[in-house]
């Protein structure tokens, strides 16, 4: 029997073709200038045209890495050295028999996707600035490496660029040569950015711990990104060698990769079309500027300035009219737990915890824990501050590695430490400070929830497969039955930055309801919420765990616990004080005179 019709509101979050055409129209109007470009017959600015061209190639993959993945890469010159330096050696026939330049071209990706990797690898290991100095050293070892492989690069001397023939004749073939690269180049990219694996880079960049909780896999995402960004400087050196016509180790300075780098800082992070500007800019620049001969580089470097601190989000925060638009002053967050049998379900199995100890030095944060949580119960976990409540969360989710005792899930032994393998255990957590993207929409950073249920590979995101059209729709759908459920759905389009504190707790809970979970750890999810709030959030966790998702609750808001828990287990110095149901609890002798107060 149908009772009630429960509709997600169609208008919350736009979507369908026209939400598509706004964000298409600024690249095809740049598209449209580019293709017709060549009518002005300027063969000056054609060549200015033509190497923002191939700058963008490198800098579009580069905005992979740094942009989106947040890795300082300031190196990356050295893969266009080595684009160039391939395609020019093989098509000159310095190594080997000639070959065709576009098959020098094709190398040149590989070789560079190659490189890539191995020049990225470090990030996997070194935090900021010191992978930042790696990708300087490889830089600098390509240059050398040039100028003594006198045989096949020439040296000093250098060796001639590839003139790409047939059907990219003459300049201006040439040019459309440049500038289809470049468009596919853009199409990936913006592809890639609006697919799972461009949120969780942003995720690792924002908010690692959120992402790995939602089982985004650091590493194995890198690495992706690292290869599609050296293939896209290999091209970059490829197409650079040509528009040079002759190439020596001196071309490549490291104004260059400087050049590359700021184009996206000025752009701003985490978009595509800001850093398209930004190279844009950068290249034209010293053009424009070049009539006030001594002035150009101050007046280049005046306006990075004024572009720095004036706008910190860069060229793509200028351009985000959408989020400028004032925000109703006195919103409320009304969940509608009603929408969580859509969401939810499935089957719970008990999670228990045996024996569990885990000291910090001498600090004994559990000590013999022994904890069951059964399917479909608000299990309330309370106790002093410092008596280990967050503790045993991380060591549930994984982020502790306990020294003896078993976490379990139903039948299957939870791995100590590996936080990022419990979310395939539906195992969804929030955290005591929030824990989101600010720079993403409210509906983004709720898909990085659902992250691990996508079927489509990498490149199918990135050349928009069906596969990945339907995970992104599901994605869609559950994020937005998600959000109405805790009732964030009207903000779903806003930067997540400009919600207040109260809201971030719902949209934490929100992502955590992506997963479908099993059972959902929530470390006082009360905090900072008024009373109205909390009675709120109270009846949505209960709703929760009736719809199949056990609850481990920590929290402080004695009221809230007695209210909504099955059972509550009270810890004193990382024991288990007391045991059994708010009722017994409540009259409780030693809990009473110990933490709730007479
Ligand atoms: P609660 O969440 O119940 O307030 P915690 O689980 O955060 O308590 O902390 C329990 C005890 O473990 C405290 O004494 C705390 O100082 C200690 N502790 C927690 N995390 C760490 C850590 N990473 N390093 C050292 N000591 C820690
Ligand atoms: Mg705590």
């Amino acid at each position: 029997m149908e009772v009630t019709q429960t509709t997600i509101p169609r208008t919350s979050a736009r979507s369908g073709w026209l939400a598509s055409l706004e964000k298409a129209a600024p690249f095809l109007a740049l598209g449209l200038a580019a293709l017709a470009f060549p009518l002005l017959g300027d063969s000056y600015w054609g060549v200015i045209v033509t190497r923002a061209c191939v700058y963008w190639v490198l800098v579009a993959g580069l905005n992979m890495v740094v942009g989106f993945a947040g890795q300082i890469a300031i190196g990356w010159v050295g893969l266009l050295t080595l684009g160039a330096y391939t395609t020019s050696a093989m098509t000159a026939g310095t190594a080997m028999p000639e070959v065709s330049p576009y098959l020098a071209l094709v190398a040149a990706a590989a070789i560079g996707a190659l490189f890539g990797l191995i020049v990225g690898l470090p990030a996997l290991r070194l935090r900021t600035f010191y992978f930042a100095m790696a990708t300087l050293g490889f830089s600098t070892i390509v240059t050398q490496v040039a100028l003594a492989w006198k045989s096949v690069t020439g040296g000093g001397i250098g060796v001639a660029g590839p003139v790409f023939g047939w059907p990219f004749t003459g300049n201006w073939g040439f040019y459309y040569f440049c500038l289809l690269i470049a468009a596919l180049c853009t199409w990936m990219t913006i592809n890639i950015a609006g697919s799972r694996f461009g949120r969780a880079l942003v995720a690792i960049r924002d908010a690692e711990v959120a992402a790995e909780a939602s089982g985004i896999a650091k590493s194995q995402l890198l690495m992706t990104v690292f290869l599609f960004s050296g293939a896209l400087a290999g091209v970059a050196g490829g197409l650079f060698s040509s528009l040079q016509s002759y190439i020596t180790p001196d071309a490549f300075t490291f104004d260059l990769s400087v050049l590359f780098f700021i184009a996206i800082l000025i752009g701003g992070r985490g978009s595509v079309l800001g850093p398209l500007l930004g190279a844009l800019l950068l290249t034209a620049l010293p053009e424009v500027a070049a009539p006030l001969v001594a002035w150009s580089t101050f007046l280049y470097a005046a306006l990075l300035l004024a572009i720095v601190l004036a706008v910190p989000g860069g060229i793509a925060d200028l351009l985000d009219f959408k989020n400028r638009r004032p925000l109703e002053r006195h919103r409320e967050v009304v969940p509608r737990p009603e929408m969580l049998t859509r969401l939810l379900g499935g089957e719970g199995s008990v999670l228990s915890l045996a024996n569990v100890v885990l000291s910090f030095g001498g600090v004994r944060a559990i000590d013999g824990l022994d904890l069951d949580v059964r399917p479909g119960e608000v299990h309330g976990l309370i106790g002093p501050n410092g008596s280990g409540k967050t503790t045993t969360l991380n060591v549930i989710s994984g982020y502790y590695a306990p020294q003896s005792g078993s976490v379990r899930l139903g039948d299957a032994v939870l791995p100590p430490g590996a936080a990022r393998v419990r979310a395939s255990h539906r195992i969804a957590r929030t955290f005591q400070t929030p824990r989101v993207i600010g720079g993403a929409s409210v509906l983004d950073n709720v898909k990085i929830g659902g992250t691990i249920d996508g079927h489509g590979s990498f490149v199918e995101a990135m050349l928009t497969l069906p596969r990945h059209r339907r995970d992104e729709a599901v994605l869609r759908e559950r994020a937005l039955l998600a959000l109405s459920a805790v009732g964030l759905e009207s903000l779903a389009d806003v930067r997540a930055d400009r919600l207040q504190h109260s809201e971030l707790r719902f949209v934490e809970i929100a992502r955590a309801l992506m997963l479908a979970p099993s059972i959902l750890l929530l470390d006082e999810p009360a905090a900072g919420l008024s009373a109205e709030e909390i009675r709120r959030l109270g009846a949505l966790i209960k709703s929760i765990s009736r719809a199949g998702t056990s609850v481990l609750l920590v929290e402080h808001h004695a009221d809230l616990i007695f209210d909504i828990c099955d059972r509550v287990t009270v810890l004193n110095l990382g024991k288990v004080l007391a045991a059994g149901t708010p009722d017994e609890i409540r009259s409780h002798r030693e809990v009473v005179s110990a933490y709730l107060g007479a």
